[in-house]
């Protein structure tokens, strides 16, 4: 069996060489077993000196593929530049900054033979903070309820995939690519093992709260049109209550004859009113907004420099 390795990097100079060198040792024990390894790095835009590290490792070793974007695309890019360039029978996506450990390929593999498609190694929340363990784990409730596939806390992207997974994930196009979901969504019989988590071994991570949220978002209406129904339920239980005060107010008018205040209800259900059609705007316009990045049909990245022969990623 060939693995290839898909590492998405962005300003990992710091840890790519360990990185590698980990990674090689694991190699080195598979090899008796008969399987072979590339290793594919997809330099996403970094500002430091990742491309001149990754080109001396590719140097140093002839299994090594690099892939360099013009700018940053973002990981969800890079990891679909990995899967395309990555040639192997079964590919692991893993982090570089060695948060994913390498020595868990062993048995990922094993696992692979055993005939499992899909390998996923789940990470423990050890050594993050509270609040991120307790929103993520709210935020998965959530989700869950609302999105069709099943993603689970701490399965991310260090997984192993069949050649028949990464076919079937590289022919889902769309340009909103949200791994974790499309994965889910591709199926085939998949097992998963936990891991205690590592804190990152050097340089910074590039989540922010900002980048976090924007992400949660993505998730939740990536896969479905379910706030959009949840948008038209609201609207009519609403309507059914604005029908019921409005038969209320009637009925006193009526009865007692007209009494004019009034202010605060109205006050209060303006305001309401005005929020609640704020945020359906947004739902509406969120899948806009993914319809508008879907029909421009833009490339996922641009290539600025790669040891892979191939070019058609240039101009996909
Ligand atoms: N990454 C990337 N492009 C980006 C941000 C991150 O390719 O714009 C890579 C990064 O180099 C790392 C992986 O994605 O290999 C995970 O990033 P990070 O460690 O910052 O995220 P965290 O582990 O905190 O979720
Ligand atoms: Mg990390």
């Amino acid at each position: 069996m060939l693995i290839s390795i898909v590492a998405p990097c962005y300003n990992e100079e710091a840890v790519l060489e360990r990185f590698h060198d980990r990674i090689q040792a694991v190699a080195e024990d598979l090899l008796p077993l008969g399987h072979d390894m590339e290793f594919v790095y997809v330099d996403d835009g970094s500002r430091d000196r990742t491309l001149a590290v990754l080109k001396r490792l590719a140097e140093r070793d002839a299994r090594v593929r690099y892939v360099s974007f013009s700018r940053n695309f973002g990981k969800e890019a890079a990891l679909l530049a990995g899967l395309r360039h990555a040639s192997g029978d079964a590919v692991v996506v893993m982090d570089a900054d060695l948060q994913h450990p390498p020595e868990l390929i062993r048995r990922m593999v094993q696992l692979r033979e055993e005939g499992h498609d899909q390998v996923v190694a789940r990470r423990t929340r050890t050594g993050d903070g509270l609040a991120r363990t307790l929103t993520a784990r709210l935020y998965y409730r959530l989700v869950n309820r609302l999105v069709d596939v099943e993603l689970v806390d701490g399965a991310g992207d260090f997984r192993l995939l069949s050649r028949r997974v990464v076919d079937a994930a590289l022919a889902l196009t769309e340009y909103n690519r949200f791994s974790k979901g499309l994965f889910a969504w591709v199926g085939f019989p998949s097992t998963a093992f936990t891991y205690e988590n590592a804190a990152r071994e050097a340089g910074r991570s590039s989540w922010n709260l900002r980048g976090l949220l924007n992400y949660g978002i993505d998730g939740l209406l990536s896969f479905n049109n379910r706030p959009l129904r949840a948008a038209l339920w609201l609207g009519m239980v609403l309507l059914c209550c604005a029908g019921l005060y409005t038969a209320w107010i009637v009925g006193a008018a009526l009865i007692h004859g007209v009494q004019t205040p009034g202010y605060v209800t109205i006050i209060t259900a303006v305001t309401a009113l005005a929020g609640v059609q704020m945020v359906m705007l947004g739902v509406i316009g969120e899948y806009t907004g993914r319809i508008y990045y879907e029909v421009k049909r833009r490339p996922h990245f641009l290539v600025k420099a790669t040891n892979v022969e191939r070019t058609k990623d240039l101009i996909p």
